[in-house]
C-alpha cells in the first residue's frame, strides 16, 4: 500500500536488517529496540490492524507464530523465553497501521506492561 513504511520495507523501497523472509511474511529488527532481541515480524499483504482481519488471513497469522517459534531458537531465547505483542489502535500504542508482532527477548520483562 502506498505511504506505509512496512510495505515499502517488504519491497526494500525502506532498508531494513531482514532476518526472515518467505512468500508471505517478513521479520526485520526493529530500529528502535526495546530489548536485546527485538524483532518485527509482519505479513507482506497490507493488513492495517488485526481489526480487520478475516476469515482467509487464519493460515497467515498461524504462520507467523510459527516463524517468530524459529525465530526465537536462533535468537537463543527459546528456552529464557520472550513475548509476542501485537499493539492494536491507539490506546494499545499501534504507530504503524500495518500488522506487525513483537518479538521480545533477552532481558526480564515486565508485567504487567505499561
Ligand atoms: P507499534 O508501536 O506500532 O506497535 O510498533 C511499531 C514499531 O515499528 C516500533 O517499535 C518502531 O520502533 C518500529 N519502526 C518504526 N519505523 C521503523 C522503520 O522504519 N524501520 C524499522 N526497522 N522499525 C521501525
Ligand atoms: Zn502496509
Amino acid at each position: 500500500m502506498k505511504d506505509c513504511i512496512f510495505c515499502k520495507i517488504v519491497s526494500g523501497e525502506i532498508p531494513s536488517k531482514k532476518v526472515y523472509e518467505d512468500d508471505k511474511v517478513f521479520a526485520f529488527e526493529d530500529i528502535s529496540p526495546e530489548a536485546p532481541v527485538h524483532v518485527l515480524i509482519i505479513p507482506k499483504k497490507h493488513i492495517a490492524s488485526i481489526n480487520e482481519l478475516s476469515d482467509e488471513d487464519k493460515d497467515l497469522i498461524g504462520h507467523i507464530f510459527l516463524v517468530s517459534q524459529k525465530l526465537a531458537k536462533e535468537y537463543n531465547i527459546e528456552d529464557s523465553g520472550y513475548r509476542i505483542i501485537n499493539n492494536c489502535g491507539e490506546d494499545a500504542g499501534q504507530t504503524v497501521k500495518h500488522v506487525h508482532f513483537h518479538l521480545l527477548g533477552g532481558r526480564q520483562l515486565n508485567w504487567p506492561p505499561g
